[in-house]
Parts: structure tokens; sequence; C-alpha cells
């Protein structure tokens, strides 16, 4: 298999480079030069599957001969051994709803299903291939938790992940600090978010500094968090009969960057029986309003209960654009240049209704969030994560729509305490998390702080 990017000024190039590339060297998005297409046979036997072995499956053709058979096994298990739950992604029948539960592995949200397989794929290119690869990324909460559990202790990686001090939550920022393996390097800048952000676009742009230092991406533009997270929709539908009676599917889906939305849209395009994509947003709703009026705008960015969702440039849209617009890779590029001087763009009437084939959308607002937490505590005892509650609200009209539940609610308590007056329990890994020691340096918010640091780090090790 063959990755051409969505601006089409990337030779293709094999499935290692698209892994090691992440952002395509023509700042498009990398895709698969064609889709493979699963017939019913194919779906039925794989509706059997247990997830590791459906996993293989549905990543074996993107892979190609690029990785044995035998070793993506090996690199699937091991992904999905830090998983609590023996069915990795279980599907949950709460009250007539079904939720398919994404958050048991390590840091207790669905990050984790494609980071932790991310982390073995990176691990192990660079052990075949040579090289060193330094991770730098920003966050806000979740991403930097599962980054840093995807690759700790591996070799041949470091990474460091910034995050604005005192400005994340106590639990998001001890899931981060209480790593303490050598190749994690917690930085907390002393600055905001959007600070943070800044200064990682800033050294990424500096192509001397991204070529010295060997610097990669874990944000959800690399093509294998995309492959990752389409597995489990195929399992969601296998445990749902899907592969005895053939039945479409439909899916509530939390969205902020859109990658998660974009694997399902992709597993519909490969063959699976999807039913209705919603495309569920919190008040951030660029994406809603783009469903509803086919003009992409970027709005103000609002601070909300679900945090993880506060989004106003959905950096995975791209790809959906690419195939909205027929894979013409000069179409994308006159819409983005739009985008760029007009600060909007539009899609003509006839692409708009197939958008509005391929999706579903809605904004829920916090109210609404604490409404839907409550409603569903209250009818079942079962306490939904405020990402997982705006999935649920915007499918209200769809009760057999399958809602993505993207966090464990525990990681979210002060909304959880807000809608039901009591905090959820800890799973197993969030326990003690308070009490464990930790390790993080504080470091102005500027750009050449943070890239001596970097250099002293990798240079005294
Ligand atoms: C990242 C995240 C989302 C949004 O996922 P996207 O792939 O960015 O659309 C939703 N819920 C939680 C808990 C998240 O961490």
């Amino acid at each position: 298999m063959k990755y051409v990017s969505t601006r089409g000024g990337v030779d293709a190039v094999g499935f290692a480079d698209a892994v090691m590339m992440g952002l395509g060297t023509d700042g498009g998005l990398l895709v698969p030069e064609t889709l493979p297409e699963l017939d019913s046979s194919t779906l039925r036997e794989w509706s059997r599957l247990r997830f590791q072995d459906l996993a293989v499956e549905v990543m074996a053709p993107f892979v190609g001969d690029e990785i044995p058979r035998s070793d993506l096994i090996d690199l699937v298990e091991r992904s999905y051994a830090t998983f609590s739950d023996p069915q990795v992604t279980p599907l949950r029948d709460v009250a007539g709803r079904r939720y398919l539960e994404l958050f048991h592995g390590p840091t207790a949200a669905f990050k984790d299903v494609a980071l932790q397989f991310l982390g073995n794929v990176f691990e192990y290119l660079l052990a075949r291939d040579g090289g060193q690869l330094n991770i730098l990324g920003a966050t806000s909460g979740d991403t930097g938790s599962a980054a840093i559990y995807g690759v700790r202790g591996k070799a041949r990686i470091n990474i460091f992940i910034l995050h604005p001090k005192g400005r994340v939550s106590p639990v998001q920022e001890r899931q981060m600090t209480t790593v303490l393996d050598d190749n994690v390097h917690n930085i907390a800048v002393r600055g905001t978010f959007d600070d943070a952000q800044r200064i990682v676009k800033a050294l990424f742009s500096d192509l001397d500094c991204k070529r010295a230092y060997h610097l990669g991406a874990v944000n959800s533009i690399n093509w294998v968090r995309i492959l990752a997270q389409t597995v489990y929709y195929f399992y969601a539908w296998g445990r749902l009969g899907g592969g005895d009676t053939g039945r479409r599917v439909g899916f509530s889906v939390p969205t902020g960057n859109f990658g998660d939305v974009f694997a399902g849209f992709l597993a519909r395009r490969m063959g699976l029986p999807v039913d209705r994509l919603i495309i569920a947003t919190n008040r951030n709703d660029i994406l809603t309003r783009f469903v509803e009026t086919g003009v992409y705008e970027k709005g103000e960015v609002y601070h909300t209960l679900s945090p993880a969702m506060d989004i106003q440039v959905a950096s995975n849209f791209e790809r959906y654009l690419y195939y909205l617009l027929d894979e013409d890779t000069q179409a994308v590029r006159a819409l983005l240049a739009q985008l760029e001087a007009e600060g909007r763009m539009r899609v003509d009437a006839g692409r708009l209704a197939r958008v509005r084939e391929d999706f579903d959308a809605r904004a829920v607002d916090d109210a609404g969030t604490l409404a839907q937490i409550r409603e569903t505590y209250a009818a079942a005892n079962y306490i939904l994560c405020p990402h997982t509650a705006v999935g649920a609200a915007a499918a209200a009209e769809h009760p057999d729509a399958v809602v993505l539940a993207t966090a464990h609610p525990a990681k979210f308590n002060e909304a959880v305490h807000e809608a039901i007056g009591r905090e959820a329990p800890p799973p197993p890994s969030l326990h003690g998390l308070m009490d464990l020691p930790t390790r993080c340096v504080e470091i102005d918010a500027s750009a050449e702080a943070v890239r001596s640091h970097m250099h002293e780090t990798l240079t005294s090790a």
C-alpha cells in the first residue's frame, strides 16, 4: 500500500515512511492511494474475531509487505495487553443504549487505542531501520499522557511534552508527571496552552532544528492513529450481530479534531455497513455549522466541560475534504487557499448534499452535557464522562446509534460531581496517582528556552 498527500505534493511513500513523516512534507495529510473493498463474506468472518485478531486483519492491507504478518501480530498483541478489559473495547448495554467503552487503556481515554500501537510501531521501525526519534508535543490534557504511555521506556525514542503550568486538571498533570522513565520529559510552561502550542509549532517549522533533533509528532494527523481507530467500528458491528444479519449500525462520535469520526467514515468506505455517523460537538461547533451550511469557518474557542473537544480547527478535516472532492488534490488546495485568504471556505450545494448523506451533526452545550450525565445516571446508575455525554445527547433521536465512550468519567470528576453530586470511582490505572513521586521541569514560555532544554537533555544522556 502506498500513501499520497491530500495536497498532491508528495511522491507516493510506503507505510513506514508515512508513519515516520506524520504531516506530509507539502503540508497535506497522508492518505492511502486506494482503500481495500471488503465483501460481506469477509466481514462475516471478521465479525467473529477477538479484538486483536480483527485489528491484524483490518490493518494488514494498509501495512502491506513492509511488516511481516508475524511481527504485526506481535505488535498488536503487545499493544492491547495493556488494556484492563479482555475485550479491549467492550460494548456495554446501558438501559437500551449501547456504549462502546474505549477507555480501558493505561490513561483511561480512547487515545490509548491508537497510541499504544503507534508507540510500538515507532520502536519497531527504528530498531529495524536505525535512527532515533524525539517526540515533541503540547497538550491541554488527554493527548500528552496517552502519548507518554505509548512510548515510555522505548529504545531510540525520547518524548518531550509541554503542558501549561497549573492549567491542566490535577489528574491529567499527575498522569504525565508520575511517569519516571528516563526517556520521558515533562515540561510545565509558564503560560497558556496556546503558548505551549506556539512553541511546538515554532520548533517544528525551524527545519534545521527539526532535522538536528529528529523531531517527530504524535498528534492525530498521523495515519496510524486513524487506522487503529477504524478497528473498533468493525468490532462493535460484530458484537451487535452484524455478521449474521448484515444490519447497518449507526455511531455517535464525540468530536474535536475529526480523527475518531473520520475513522468511522473510512470503515464505511471500506464496506462496513455503517448507518448514520453523528458528529457530536460541544459549543465549539465549527463542524456542526459546516454540515448545516456548507461553510467551514473558524469561530472563537470556548472552554467547556468537555475540554478534549475545545477545538475550532479540526486537523483531520482535510482528509475528509479529499474524499468529498473525489480525491482531486487541486480542488483541495483551492478550498484551502480560500480558507487561508478569506478565513472561511464553502462547498457547493451538490457537495453539501453529500456531506449530509455522510454525516449528521449536533452541538450540545454544557447544560445539555450535565443533563445527559444526570439522566443516564438516574436511569441506569452508569456514569458518563462529559465527552461521552455530548455523544449521547447528540444521538437523542437515534436510540439505536452506538455512542463512543471516549474517556473514563473519573478523569473528569469535576463535571461529574456538578451533574450528580458525587464522583466516579477511579479505575485501577488512576489509583494512588496523587501519592506517587513526580518529575517535571518548569520553563519560560519561549521556544529558545525549550530548545535549549531539549539540547541539554539529549546531549547529557
Ligand atoms: C481527543 C478526545 C476527543 C476528540 O477526539 P478527536 O479524534 O479529536 O475528534 C473526545 N473525547 C475525549 C475524551 C478525547 O480525549
